[in-house]
């Protein structure tokens, strides 16, 4: 048996976007299973919180105000926590954004404000970290896609490309730096009750015709575990992914989402 709290101990984790939601939950996650962790979050206030409640759990962390589309800030952020800590083992590509319309509707700024966070950023903080990886010889990158990078949704378009595109570039990375002993993997969530949810339910009930609240009463009706997905469901698959426990798996697009998709 594998024993929890330890399996990643003398390890440093940067989670992008960790101020709340499934990036909370995964810096407390990582934080309970022994690694000191990088809260990199565009929300100064979110990182502060999750950092205190990461010392909560007796690891050291760092909350660092990023915005994972800018590469200074992204190069500033590899450098704080090498002189900080001297390492980085773990990158969760978590930080995104959620936008409903129509096809006929998204614009070009919809398009490419989505894209530059949930897609092009992830591979430029990939690209900042693994450098460093490479120097250690070891390294896991988990990156936040969606079910929707593996399904069609007819709301929200560009977000299903960002997602696909999220496990298009894991597979390649994979491939890239398996030699380079790096192990590249995606989580796939459903329906998480975070505050993003409470924007997609509202965006997409609107563009439906239906309150927030009925669109949530018919998703969760959908999931065959019979409810919605909590952020700690992710984050305990993140943390076996980010762990050794996972250290034959690379590449893949892991579906966490109560049962809802089975294919792919
Ligand atoms: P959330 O909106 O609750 O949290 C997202 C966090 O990312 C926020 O703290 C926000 O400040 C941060 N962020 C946004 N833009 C950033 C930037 N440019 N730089 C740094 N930080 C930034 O969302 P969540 O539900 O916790 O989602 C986390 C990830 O999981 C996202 O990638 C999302 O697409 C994915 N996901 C969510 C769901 C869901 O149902 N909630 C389902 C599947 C996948």
């Amino acid at each position: 048996m594998s024993d929890q709290g330890s399996e990643l101990a003398g390890r440093v984790a940067i989670v992008t976007g960790g101020g709340q939601g499934i990036g909370r939950a995964t810096a407390l996650e990582l934080a309970r299973l022994g690694a000191d962790v990088v809260v990199a979050e565009l929300n100064a206030e979110g990182a502060e919180r999750t950092a205190k409640e990461v010392r909560g759990v007796g690891a050291k962390a760092l909350a660092l105000p990023t915005d994972v589309t800018k590469l200074a800030d992204l190069t500033r952020m590899v450098d704080r926590v090498r002189a900080d800590f001297g390492r980085i083992d773990v990158l969760v590509n978590n930080a995104g954004i959620y936008r409903a319309a129509l096809p006929l509707d998204v614009t070009e700024e919809h398009w490419d404000t989505i894209m530059t966070v949930n897609a092009r950023a992830v591979f430029f903080a990939s690209q900042a970290v693994l450098p460093v990886m490479i120097a250690q010889r070891r390294g896991a990158i988990v990156n936040l896609a969606s079910m929707a990078g593996k399904i069609g949704s007819p709301n929200n378009l560009p977000y299903n490309v960002s997602k696909a595109a999220v496990v298009s570039m894991t597979k390649s990375l994979a491939l890239a730096h398996a030699k380079d002993g790096i192990r590249v993997n995606c989580v796939c969530p459903g329906f998480v009750e975070t505050d993003m949810w409470t924007k997609v339910a509202r965006d997409q009930g609107a563009v439906m015709g239906i309150s927030a609240e009925e669109f949530t009463r018919r998703r969760a009706q959908a999931v065959p575990l019979g409810r919605m997905e909590r952020a700690e469901d992710v984050a305990a698959v993140i943390g076996f992914l980010a762990s050794d426990r996972a250290g034959y798996v690379t590449g893949q697009a892991l579906s966490v989402d109560g049962g809802l998709v089975m294919h792919g």
